[in-house]
């Protein structure tokens, strides 16, 4: 239960300078859920400051690396301790099905452990200096206060990417949520309590993006931001942060090609392509709404994709016989039909979906039908922007040049998949794709041991695996001399 619905200011719980509170709706029926405090740029200052002056602390500074790890791993057994109810949480306010929110719990569990376990495993390196009587050698330091900025779809998730490699690098924080799912960001505050971090370490704030968002972006105080949500936003964000040149880390949007070669196990591919894209209903970074297919294996693909998704089964994520909840809300929903009916207009062929379903226990909630669109070609626009909803569009090609071409004519880089039994294929393909993840003859894998982030605009930096840890760290060298001899340059 989620006893604190306020912000967390240096070890503190306390209401928004404004007294303002904002409702969290759940948007499988728009019931309010609760109320919690809506928080400002001032509420947002103090909490830089509280983080800035943690990090100065000698109490902070003076934690050994093995004790860091272990808080930040005792938040991973708290994660499993209470992910019944962070599950339950994160699906009412998020409208996910509650199978979907218990896998993001123990992954979340898993990321806390990984990082707990790899903070003392963060080794200096020495440099063969040139010069003699001398040693080289690099540190690596925590980089400072640290602005996490997160999305909607995976709160909880997307958030821990962030807060496990940052405290484990020794660095301070403020998170804020989205200010539509704070729910389970605000109940893993409270349970940091029992972790054992000195006050200030930890700061959650609620409340808009364009106020507290934009503060944490701004203010010099804050040495990174690590955002995850928007390509729109993530811009504003690196213009808002030019003003201290602070550390910029984006995980941005997608539009993932998954591309079925002809010679691939297309009827196993099947349940890949309904995997990656209507888990979450679609509102997944990495989901495979791009779907390339060969001509010659294009209508029974379509076909069968046709049966399978009138199969799925949408309702209250609370339900264990739901496989789809709704969307975010009324704004996702609306621009989810609004590139449909664009992409009917530019000539694309609807094959099932295309509105919201009639059933009248859905008619609360934002609920869009599982679609599928064929005849969809590289000019269309939901070709080209991402959808964030369970949309799929087919796209035909003739040959794996026009396939390649196709898939990386895009302004985004995240994630790709191909499905394919030639070896050669494999090479070629696996290289020749601009993106960040590529995988072959599966979809939308990923854990925490491996890097993950974009090409060209779906970000800046790697989360997860060591890279995730190393971007919350400055690198020194540090350079001493055993003999110095006096220097002729400037004698006389
Ligand atoms: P969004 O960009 O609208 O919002 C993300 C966060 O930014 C929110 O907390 C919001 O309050 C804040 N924000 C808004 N305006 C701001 C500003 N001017 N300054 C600072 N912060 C501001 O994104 P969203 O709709 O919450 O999330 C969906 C997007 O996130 C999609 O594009 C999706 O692809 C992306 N995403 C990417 C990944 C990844 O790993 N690459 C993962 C999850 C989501």
């Amino acid at each position: 239960m989620i006893k604190n619905k306020n912000l967390y200011i240096n070890g503190c719980w306390q209401e928004a300078l404004s007294n303002e509170v904002r409702t969290i709706y759940n948007p499988f029926d728009k019931q309010a859920l609760v109320n919690v405090a809506e928080g400002g740029r001032e509420d947002a200052k103090k909490a830089i400051q509280s983080a800035k002056l943690a990090f100065n602390t000698e109490e902070w500074r003076n934690f050994s690396t093995i004790e860091r790890g272990r808080m930040v791993y005792v938040l991973g057994d708290l994660i499993e301790e209470n992910k019944e109810e962070l599950a339950r949480l994160e699906t009412l306010n998020t409208g996910k099905t509650y199978a979907e929110s218990i896998w993001d719990m123990d992954d979340i569990a898993g990321i806390f452990r990984y990082y707990g376990g790899l903070a003392d495993k963060n080794e200096g390196e020495g440099i063969a200096s040139p010069n003699p009587n001398t040693q080289s050698r690099l540190v690596k330091e925590p980089i400072g206060v640290v602005g996490m900025i997160c999305p909607w779809n995976y709160p909880l998730l997307q958030a821990a990417w962030k807060i496990a490699p940052a405290l484990a690098a020794g660095c301070t924080m403020v998170i804020k949520p989205s200010e539509f799912t704070p729910l389970t960001t605000l109940f893993w505050t409270q349970l940091t309590e029992q972790a054992g971090f000195p006050k200030g370490v930890i700061n959650t704030v609620l409340g808009p993006g364009h106020s507290i968002g934009a503060e944490l972006a701004e203010n010099p105080e804050v040495d990174m931001i690590s955002f995850t949500g928007g390509v729109v936003t993530g811009k504003k964000i690196m213009k808002a942060a030019a003003g201290n040149v602070k550390k910029v880390a984006l995980e941005l949007g997608g539009k993932n090609p998954h591309i079925l070669f002809e010679d691939g196990d297309w009827e196993t591919a099947i349940d890949f392509i309904l995997n990656g894209v209507f888990f979450h209903a679609g509102q997944i970074c990495s989901a495979g709404t791009r779907v390339m297919v060969a001509a010659s294996i294009h209508d029974q693909v379509v076909k069968h994709l046709e049966q399978r998704i009138k199969k799925i089964r949408l309702g209250n994520g609370m339900d264990e016989q739901t496989q789809m909840g709704p969307l975010i809300s009324e704004a996702q929903l609306e621009k989810v039909s609004n590139h449909v009916q664009k992409a009917i207009s530019e000539g694309a062929e609807l094959i099932t979906g295309g509105k919201k379903p009639s059933n009248p226990e859905l008619a609360k909630g934002y609920f869009y039908e599982p679609t599928l669109l064929v005849g969809c070609t590289k000019e269309m626009a939901i070709v080209k922007e991402e959808i964030f909803g369970p949309v799929i569009h087919i796209e035909k090609f003739d040959s794996e040049a026009e396939a390649i071409k196709n898939a990386n004519d895009t302004i985004y880089g995240l994630s790709a998949g191909f499905w394919t039994r030639d070896v050669q294929r494999i090479d070629r393909v696996s290289k020749a794709l601009r993106f960040g993840t590529v995988w072959i003859n599966d979809f939308n894998v990923y854990f925490v041991q491996a890097p993950w982030g974009g090409y060209k605009q779906s970000g800046l930096g790697r989360e997860l695996g060591h890279t995730g840890l190393e971007e919350f760290q400055e690198i020194k060298h540090i350079y001493q001399n055993f003999h110095p001899s006096p220097l002729n340059w400037f004698g006389n």
